[in-house]
C-alpha cells in the first residue's frame, strides 16, 4: 500500500468522510427487496473477508520508540500526533517527510476507515501512564506541533464481528434450504417452497416445435388441435351449451412422442403454457405437494386461458391405498387429493385445460380418469410402417444424406421402434458417417445403425474358439432351414455369426405384423425357434446351453397357448388371463389342472422339437452347405440361403410384405 505518499490529512472535512464511512459495515446486512440474490451474499462475504484481511493488516513498519519520537521532535520534524487509545500515530512536516521517512509504513492497529483514510509517517505505543500523555502535550506546546485526542473505537470492531457472523449463519442456512428444496432453478427457492415450480410459457412465446415436427400420430394431433381450438374461441362450445374439458391425458409408450406433442401445443396454441413434471410436486416437506398444486392453478387461473402441461403424471397419480403396508406415502397422496379437488374445481368454465402424459396409465388412480378430470385419454401409440416413414422423414431432413438412402426401406426395416428409437437410428447413421469420414450419410450407414440398436455393437473382436464357432453356424443354419421350409414362420432376412452384445449369433427375420395368430402359426414359429437346438442334436449328437433365449422364447409361446389363447385341446376355451393386472399369489386354477397344464406345454415344445429334428434330418446335407457358407461369410442373406434351398415355400405372399429384420439371437 502506497498510502505513505498521501498529503497529511487532517482538515475538517477529511473527518466527517472517514464518519460516514465508519458506519458504512452497518448497512450492509443483505435487504430482503426484490433484488435479493444470492450473488450479493457471495459479495458481502467477499467483501468482509477482504476488509478483514486489511484490518488486521497494522504490522511493524513505521513503528518507533517512545525515544525516537522525541528525538524526531527535537529534529522539529513532527506537524502532528494524533493518540488514540495506546497508539499515536505521528505526522511529520516537510523536513521530517524528506529526511526520516523510510521504507514501508503500515497501518497502525485500529479500526479499518481510519486507516484507510489517513496515513501517519510514523506511529508508537504510549507507554503506560497518564504522564506521558501530559509530557507530548507538553511537548507540542513547546515543540509547536498539533495534538489531538481521539475516542477509541471499540464499537466498530465489535460490530464487524458480530455482522460477519450472523452474514456466515445466514448463507450457511440458506444453503442448507436450497439443498433441501432441491434448489435447481433460481435464487429465490427458500421463501417458494410451497410455490409451483412450473416452466411458465407466457402467450406469444414458443419452444420451436409445432405440429409439423410430430409426425404419425395424426389423431392425437387432431384432438390436441381441438383442445387448443376449445380455448381460443370457447365461444362456439358454450353456446351449444357444451362444457369445455377439463384435460387430456396422453398415454403411450416411451418415446412415442408425448413430451413433444406437448411442447407443440406449446408452441402452437397462443395461451400461457405451464410445464412442469410430476416429480416436480413430490418434495421431503409435508404439504408442500398440495400447496404447490394449489399455487399452480391459482397462477394458471390468473392467466386464463391457459395450459398446464404435467409430464409423466404417474409420479404423483398413482392409484392411491395400495401397499399401503409398505410404503405408505401419505405426502403423495395429499398431492393427488390436491389435484383432484382442483381439476373438480368450482368454477368449469374458468379456462385451464390440463394435459398429462404417461406411458403407465395402468397404474393412474381411477378417480383420475373418470369424466371431467381427465375425459379424453389421447393414445400414442408405437407406428406403424406408414407413419415411422413420416417420422424417418422428420429426422432425415437435417441430415446429409446421399442418393442411396430409401426412405421406404428404412421404415419397413425397423419394426417395433418408436419415434425415439428412429431419431435415435438418424443420429447413430450420421456418426456412422462422420466415422469414416464420408461427405454424405448412406444407406449403408443407416444398416448399420439399426443393426446396432436393435443388437448391439459389433464385437468381432470377442474370442470364440474354431469348435464353438462351428456349433453357432450349425445353430443359426438350422434356424434358418427350419424357418424357410416351414409356410408361416417368420421369412428370414439374414442369418449372422458375428457376435453382437450378449449374442454370439443371429438370425434375423422379417415378423409378420399380424393381428390375430392361428395356432398353426404359433407352431411353426415355435419349431423354427427349436431349429437351432435340433440343429445341434441332429449334427453333433449333442447340445449346448446356446439356445436359452431360444427355450425361453417357446416356454413363453406354448404356455400362452395352452393358458391365455385358449389353444389347446385339452384345458379347452379357458385363458386364465387376467387383464387388470391385480395377479394374486394364489393360482387361478387347481392343482390338477395345473399338472394338465405342464403337461400340455411341455407336449407342444416336444412335439416343435421333433418337428424341427425332422426336417433337419431330411435336410442334413443344405445343413451342411448352409453351415459352411456360414463358416465362410459370417453373414449370409436372404439371396445365398435361396441358392442352397431353392424357393420358399408359399413364398409368394411375403415377397412384398418385407417389414423388417427382427434379430432372434440366443
Ligand atoms: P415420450 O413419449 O416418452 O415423452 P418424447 O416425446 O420425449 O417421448 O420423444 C423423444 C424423442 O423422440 C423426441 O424428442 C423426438 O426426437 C423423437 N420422436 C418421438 N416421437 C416422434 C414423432 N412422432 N415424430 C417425430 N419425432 C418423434
Ligand atoms: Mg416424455
Ligand atoms: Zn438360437
Amino acid at each position: 500500500m502506497s498510502e505513505a505518499k498521501k498529503k497529511p490529512a487532517g482538515s475538517k472535512a477529511k473527518k466527517s468522510t472517514k464518519k460516514t464511512t465508519g458506519r458504512s459495515p452497518r448497512k450492509s446486512p443483505p435487504k430482503k427487496g426484490t433484488s435479493f440474490n444470492f450473488y450479493w451474499i457471495y459479495g458481502i462475504v467477499g467483501f468482509l473477508l477482504l476488509a478483514s484481511i486489511l484490518y488486521n493488516s497494522g504490522g511493524s513498519g513505521g513503528k518507533i520508540s517512545y525515544k525516537e519520537f522525541k528525538e524526531f521532535v527535537e529534529m522539529q520534524y513532527v506537524d502532528k500526533v494524533i493518540s488514540r487509545g495506546i497508539v499515536c500515530e505521528v505526522y511529520f512536516n516537510e523536513d521530517g517527510k524528506n529526511s526520516a521517512s523510510d521504507g514501508e509504513v503500515n497501518n497502525p492497529p485500529g479500526f479499518i476507515s481510519e486507516s484507510l483514510f489517513r496515513s501517519p509517517d510514523k506511529w508508537f505505543n504510549i507507554p503506560s501512564g497518564e504522564i506521558y500523555r501530559e509530557e507530548i502535550k507538553n511537548l507540542s506546546d513547546v515543540s509547536n506541533f498539533d495534538y489531538e485526542e481521539e475516542p477509541v473505537n471499540t464499537w466498530g470492531k465489535e460490530m464487524f464481528s458480530w455482522i460477519f457472523f450472523l452474514v456466515i449463519m445466514v448463507v450457511v442456512w440458506m444453503f442448507i434450504m436450497r439443498r433441501m428444496s432441491g434448489g435447481a432453478t433460481g435464487g429465490n427457492q427458500i421463501f417458494n417452497i410451497g410455490k409451483s415450480r412450473a416452466k411458465v410459457m407466457e402467450k406469444g412465446e414458443s419452444t420451436n416445435v409445432t405440429f409439423e415436427d410430430v409426425a404419425g400420430v395424426d389423431e392425437a394431433k387432431e384432438e390436441l388441435e381441438e383442445i387448443v381450438d376449445f380455448l381460443m374461441n370457447p365461444g362456439k362450445y358454450t353456446k351449444l351449451g357444451a362444457k369445455i374439458p377439463t384435460g387430456a391425458l396422453l398415454v403411450g409408450p416411451p418415446g412415442t412422442g408425448k413430451t413433444l406433442l406437448a411442447k407443440a401445443v406449446a408452441g402452437e396454441a397462443n395461451v400461457p403454457f405451464f410445464s412442469l413434471s410430476g416429480s416436480d410436486f413430490v418434495e421431503m416437506f409435508v404439504g408442500v405437494g398440495a400447496s404447490r398444486v394449489r399455487d399452480l392453478f391459482k397462477q394458471a387461473k390468473e392467466k386464463s386461458p391457459a395450459i398446464i402441461f404435467i409430464d409423466e403424471i404417474d409420479a404423483i397419480g398413482r392409484a392411491r391405498g395400495k401397499n399401503a403396508n409398505f410404503s405408505s406415502n401419505d405426502e403423495r397422496e395429499n398431492t393427488l387429493n390436491q389435484l383432484l379437488t382442483e381439476m373438480d374445481g368450482f368454477g368449469t368454465n374458468s379456462g385451464v385445460i390440463i394435459l398429462a402424459a404417461t406411458n403407465r396409465a395402468d397404474v393412474l388412480d381411477k378417480a383420475l380418469m373418470r369424466a371431467g378430470r381427465f375425459d379424453r385419454q389421447i393414445i400414442v401409440d408405437m407406428p406403424d410402417v406408414n407413419e415411422r416413414k413420416a417420422i424417418f422423414k422428420v429426422h432425415l431432413h437435417s441430415l446429409k444424406l446421399d442418393k442411396t438412402v430409401d426412405v421406404e426401406k428404412l421404415s419397413n426395416q425397423t419394426p417395433g421402434f418408436s419415434g425415439a428409437d428412429i431419431a435415435n437410428v438418424c443420429n447413430e447413421a450420421a456418426l456412422f458417417a462422420a466415422r469414416s469420414n464420408k461427405k454424405t450419410v448412406s444407406h449403408k450407414d443407416f444398416d448399420e445403425a439399426i443393426d446396432r440398436i436393435v443388437g448391439g455393437l459389433e464385437k468381432r473382436s470377442k474370442v470364440i474358439t474354431p469348435e464353438e464357432k462351428k456349433t453357432i453356424a450349425f445353430h443359426e443354419a438350422g434356424h434358418a432351414i427350419v424357418s424357410w421350409l416351414l409356410e408361416f414362420a417368420s421369412p428370414l432376412v439374414k442369418v449372422s455369426i458375428v457376435p453382437r452384445g450378449q449374442s454370439l449369433g443371429a438370425a434375423w427375420y422379417m415378423p409378420h405384423e399380424r393381428k390375430i395368430t392361428t395356432a398353426e402359426q404359433i407352431f411353426h414359429e415355435m419349431c423354427a425357434a427349436l431349429g437351432g437346438r435340433a440343429a445341434e442334436q441332429v449334427v453333433f449328437g449333442k447340445i449346448s446351453t446356446g439356445a436359452l433365449s431360444d427355450l425361453e422364447k417357446v416356454t413363453r409361446q406354448a404356455s400362452a397357448m395352452v393358458t391365455v389363447y385358449g389353444l389347446n385341446e385339452k384345458i379347452g376355451n379357458i385363458s386364465y388371463y387376467d387383464s387388470s393386472g391385480n395377479s394374486n399369489f394364489t393360482k387361478p386354477y387347481s392343482e390338477a389342472t395345473a399338472k394338465i397344464i405342464d403337461e400340455e406345454v411341455s407336449a407342444v415344445i416336444e412335439k416343435a422339437y421333433n418337428t424341427a429334428k425332422d426336417i433337419l434330418n431330411s435336410n442334413r446335407d443344405k445343413l451342411d452347405a448352409l453351415a459352411s457358407e456360414l463358416l465362410k461369410h459370417e453373414v449370409i442373406y436372404k439371396e445365398d440361403v435361396e441358392k442352397i434351398l431353392g424357393p420358399r415355400p408359399g413364398a409368394a405372399s411375403d415377397a412384398d410384405s418385407e417389414h423388417a429384420p427382427n434379430p432372434e439371437s440366443e
